[in-house]
């Protein structure tokens, strides 16, 4: 009998932090999944030290079973990230390594999964047709260069920032580095990350169409969290087994088990949802860079707009200077005939208040459409109007359990919360005063759809059709395929205006569209957040990258973007309008120097939740003097102030701001201090939850 400590699912701070000891009579390797005990429960596990020598008695140890012997080990790398994330973002390695497993595996019997594999092996992809090629179009001479430059070993290691203009080809880079890769040894397996797999339908086409000639039908296998918990598990097998060559996922692909690793892609690396936000809050980005590190492999992080934190991490080398530890590679060209679009501001401050279009930008639409183009409007809003309000009192659609206003959604009639969710029907007459007259504040994509249906139907189409006005955003979207459906049909230009927030912005590669208009961005210039102007210029930049992205015909105008604004002079949009990114960056960065902040210093948060305000900032308080007691000079620990959104769904919120200009010593401080906070946390029971979030996104 051999005892074996085991990972079992337990939260940080649940008092069970380590690996649990269990004995077994087969020998069991590291990496090989179990069913263990667990109080009265049967849990899945992982075997994470093979001969653990423990304090217990064997007699007083229960014992492991394998789930199913067929089943290879999680390679060493795999467990060394689990470790890795576990440590870095305070959590234990359990909860890691179990919620990085699909959560099917937990439920299904030795049996159920032998036949699980039994299908795979049988539906092995056909043997790889060496005759067959996909085809792929020449690389241009940028794409080439960047090739050539991936295929060199460099000195600086194998991450790479790939900084490349919207619509200069990076995916067609992807495609073929992943090629080449996978050509090269025939157990290689690749890793391409992107933000959210149900916006870009179009990507997962490329990727199949390129590789399944190639490898056979299988080869490519999806992983995120819109999947069926058969689908997930059916994936994450064929990754373990080696049987899927590729792997095409959302941030929770980050943890895949791929035994062939040789290249991972992130694609828009800047984007926010790579950031867990709950349990764990890992950045599947800096895993993913810190996997490709400890496999010894390649790395390729892509976008037009990096993050500050990639794009500081990939600055050249100068005299004063060593550089980056990325290798920065750019592609600033678009392909083939089609340029860059044309970026303006529309001064808002000469227009009455209220006007959601300028006449010359209508007028301007319309000509585009008259032409046979498309026109894409984003307003980072949904629903109709943010505030419903009566004119009469002082009555505005408060969310009884936020501090912020219910949304006015005129579609289904209904208030809002976005925050909490809380949903009721739109009064007859004012709560406050009985006034039948409701009046709303503000404007969202609902009201910007009906204003353009109204305004389009006064005339008809030059060929006599009408025009079609369409709004895509959460609320469209929400059924089972209307996404999908959607964008159909702004492919097949049964649409001439695309209304829309965010989501409208990313990645499509919508072919006729001629003209972006950006309603109302001003909000985000004044946020308290010092990451938010890094986020609209990335989100305005990726939405005038929809415009002009094929060849234009002779004499044909322009590809334009038009940015309604109050702030027409401000140097985010003058950065903007010449498409300077590195200006906009380099100035950015300027200003996070000067003000010590993240890239040039390391932050964590300590957020806290209770009914009343002073409960969490009590709690936060306390634990914070012990942290000051512990006498850390590189740390500096901000006292707790309330959040910005102070309270949701009834819970009053704080936080407190822990800096480093060291990532060591926070981390070093961060680990001791954990068990203070726990211990804290005992005497603070009025403390609804609490979390620490390490490099958070947003303060
Ligand atoms: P990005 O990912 O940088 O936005 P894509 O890879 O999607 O750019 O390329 C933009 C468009 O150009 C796509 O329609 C793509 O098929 C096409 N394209 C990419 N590379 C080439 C090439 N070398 N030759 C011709 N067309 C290309
Ligand atoms: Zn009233
Ligand atoms: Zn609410």
């Amino acid at each position: 009998m051999g005892i074996f400590s085991v990972l079992v699912d337990a939260p940080a701070h649940s008092g069970l932090v380590g690996a649990l000891d269990y004995t077994s009579e087969a020998v069991l390797q590291p990496g090989q999944l179990v069913r263990v005990p667990l109080g009265r429960r049967e849990v899945l596990g992982v075997v994470w030290d093979a001969s653990s020598s423990s304090d217990l008695q064997p007699e007083s140890l229960r014992e492991a079973k394998w789930i199913c012997p067929d089943l290879p080990p999680l390679n060493t790398p795999w467990r060394r990230l689990i470790q890795f994330t576990a440590q870095y973002y305070q959590r234990s390695p359990g909860e890691v390594a179990l919620q990085a497993l699909p959560p099917q595996l937990r439920t299904l019997q030795a049996e159920q999964l032998q036949r699980r594999l039994n299908k795979l092996q049988k539906a092995l992809p056909k043997p790889v047709d060496h005759g067959v090629t996909a085809w792929a179009p020449e690389p241009t001479p940028e794409q080439a260069s960047v090739l050539a430059q991936l295929a060199q070993p460099t000195a600086k290691g194998h991450t790479h920032l790939l900084f490349g203009s919207t619509g200069s080809g990076k995916t067609e880079v992807y495609l073929r580095r992943m090629q080449e890769v996978l050509a090269s040894d025939d157990q290689a397996q690749t890793l391409i990350m992107v933000p959210e797999i149900n916006l870009t339908p179009q990507l997962e086409a490329r990727v199949r169409d390129r590789f399944e000639p190639l490898y056979g039908a299988g080869c490519v296998v999806s992983m995120h969290s819109g999947m069926t918990p058969t689908q997930r598990l059916n994936a994450w097998l064929a990754a373990h087994w080696g049987r899927a060559r590729i792997v095409l996922g959302t941030r929770l692909a980050v943890f895949a088990s791929l035994p062939g690793l040789r290249l991972i892609v992130v694609d828009e690396e800047h984007d926010p949802s790579y950031k867990q936000q709950e349990g764990a809050r890992y950045s599947a980005r800096d895993l993913a860079v810190y996997r490709g590190h400890l496999e010894g492999i390649e790395v390729i992080l892509g976008s037009a707009t990096p993050s500050l934190e990639s794009w500081f991490q990939s600055r050249p080398a100068s005299e004063a200077d060593p550089g980056g530890r990325y290798v920065r590679l750019a592609m600033p060209s678009r392909v083939g005939e089609s340029v860059l679009p044309e970026i303006r501001c529309v001064d808002m401050r000469l227009m009455p208040k209220g006007t959601l279009f300028t006449p010359l930008l209508l007028d301007a639409m319309r000509e585009r459409i008259d032409r046979g183009e498309q026109v894409m409007v984003l307003l980072n809003r949904r629903g109709w109007a943010p505030v419903l309000m009566c004119a009469d009192c002082d009555w505005k659609s408060q969310c009884p359990q936020c501090s912020t206003y219910r949304v006015f959604h005129r579609e289904d009639r209904t208030l809002r919360c976005h925050h909490c969710g809380l949903t009721h029907r739109v009064p007859r007459h004012c709560p406050g005063c009985g006034n039948l007259d409701l009046g709303w504040q503000g404007r969202g994509t609902e009201q910007l759809q009906a204003f353009l249906e109204q305004w389009f139907a006064q005339d008809a189409h030059p060929s006599g059709r009408s025009y079609g006005v369409m709004r895509m955003d959460a609320d469209s979207t929400r059924l089972k395929g209307s996404l999908e459906r959607q964008l159909s049909q702004v492919h097949a230009g049964e649409v001439d205006v695309l209304v829309g927030t965010q989501m409208i912005a990313k990645g499509h590669d919508f072919r006729r569209m001629g003209m972006v208009v950006v309603a109302d961005p001003d909000g985000a210039l004044f946020s308290s957040d010092f990451r938010a102007p890094e986020r609209l210029f990335s989100l305005l930049l990726q939405a005038a990258g929809r415009a002009g992205r094929a060849a234009r015909e002779p004499g044909a105008p322009p590809a334009q973007v038009w940015i309604q604004t109050r702030q027409p002079d401000h140097a985010l949009f003058a950065a903007l309008r010449r498409h300077d990114f590195p200006g906009f960056a380099a100035q950015q960065l300027q200003e996070r120097l000067m003000a010590g902040m993240p890239p040039f210093t390391h932050q964590a948060l300590v957020r806290a939740e209770a009914r009343q305000l002073n409960d969490a900032l009590a709690f936060l308080n306390a634990a914070r003097e012990q942290g000051l007691d512990a006498n850390n000079e590189h740390i500096t620990l901000y006292p707790p102030v309330p959040m910005a959104m102070q309270k949701v769904a009834n819970a009053e919120r704080a936080q407190m701001l822990v800096e480093s200009n060291h990532r060591a010593a926070l981390q070093h401080f961060l680990a001791l201090w954990a068990h203070t906070l726990y211990a804290t946390r005992q005497q603070h029971r009025s403390v609804l939850r609490w979390a620490v979030d390490i490099d958070p996104q947003g303060i």
